[in-house]
């Protein structure tokens, strides 16, 4: 197929991309090219850094271009929700699109975040079926993952949130969903749950303080980040590592929202192996 694999780039060659701000330090472009030189895939992933003022006319342009698809990542991932012709229920609950595929007939918006940490879950041996989960965080992200659990089958979903508000405003848009078994709680009164996931930023930044007390992360319970840094851990990671407690890192959440937004541009299995070596 004269893919990338050997060095060509063809008049035929299809062109993906991520779009943000900033995007010079993404992992996706080596993610995605690796698996598209490893199956000799005729396609490119770069990143392009967008404006924010700028977003309607970059959407245009690469929809003009005749692009495949791309990917969205901040500051426009709330943006993207009204440049798009469809949304995905994971996108219209969270407010956020990652992944645009264009068709002639327009643009389709998904969000691949919370099939992404199903997925990372499924890889660790994680079973959160009929399980109590917390979800820690009520934004984009934690709306996108509480979609996903719900439809894998998750048993109670507690959100606990810093603003109460915000939690209870997101238990609303779920439960229009026919989800049931949310509850909502302040970050100060947890419940006893049975797994844990951080979809707070708490962890991207040195210093930064554990999103639950150290005492929660015991025996018994399993934790999900989603936050992740490259090339170290984040402390809620590192704290479960040391207590032997079974632990998912951001980087495998980042993996497989990146799978399924491959499968959805190339309507075909990804090379899993080839893009989880590309960022390890
Ligand atoms: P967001 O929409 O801004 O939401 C942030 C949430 O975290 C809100 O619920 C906010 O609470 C809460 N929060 C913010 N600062 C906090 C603090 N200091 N203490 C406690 N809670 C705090 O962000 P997002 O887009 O959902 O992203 C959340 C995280 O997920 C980011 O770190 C991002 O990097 C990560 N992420 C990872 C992947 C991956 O592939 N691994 C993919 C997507 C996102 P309030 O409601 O009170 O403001």
């Amino acid at each position: 197929m004269g893919g990338v694999s050997r060095g060509r780039i063809s008049g035929k060659t299809g062109l993906l991309a991520l779009i943000g701000q900033p995007v010079d330090h993404s992992l996706s472009p080596a993610m995605h090219n690796a698996a598209f030189a490893a199956d000799g895939l005729d396609l490119v992933y770069i990143c392009l850094d967008v404006d924010p003022d700028e977003l309607p006319a970059a959407v245009r342009g690469l929809a003009a271009l005749k692009v495949r698809g791309f990917n969205v990542t901040m500051p426009h991932k709330r943006a993207m929700i009204q440049l798009v012709h469809e949304l995905d229920e994971e996108a219209r609950i969270s407010g956020a699109v990652n992944t645009v595929v264009i068709e002639a007939s327009g643009l389709r918006g998904f969000n691949t975040d919370g099939g992404g940490m199903v997925m990372a879950c499924q890889e660790a041996g994680i079973d959160f079926s009929g399980k109590s989960v917390l979800l820690l965080g009520a934004g984009g992200t934690a709306a996108a993952i509480a979609v996903a659990f719900g439809k894998a089958g998750v048993g109670e979903l507690h959100i606990a949130n810093r603003s109460v508000e915000h939690a209870a405003c997101l238990r609303d848009r779920l439960h229009g969903t026919g989800m049931k078994g949310l509850v909502v709680h302040p970050l100060d009164t947890l419940p006893d749950a049975e797994i844990v996931i951080n979809a707070t930023p708490l962890g991207m930044k040195e210093g930064d303080l554990l999103p639950v007390p150290p005492a929660y992360v015991r025996e018994g319970r399993g934790f999900c980040d989603a936050v992740y840094r490259p090339g170290t851990e984040t402390p809620l990671v590192r704290l479960a590592r040391e207590r032997g407690v079974p632990v998912v890192a951001g980087d495998r959440m980042l993996l497989y929202q990146g799978v399924l937004a491959q499968k959805l541009w190339t309507g075909r299995e990804p090379n899993v192996k080839a893009m989880d070596l590309a960022i390890s």
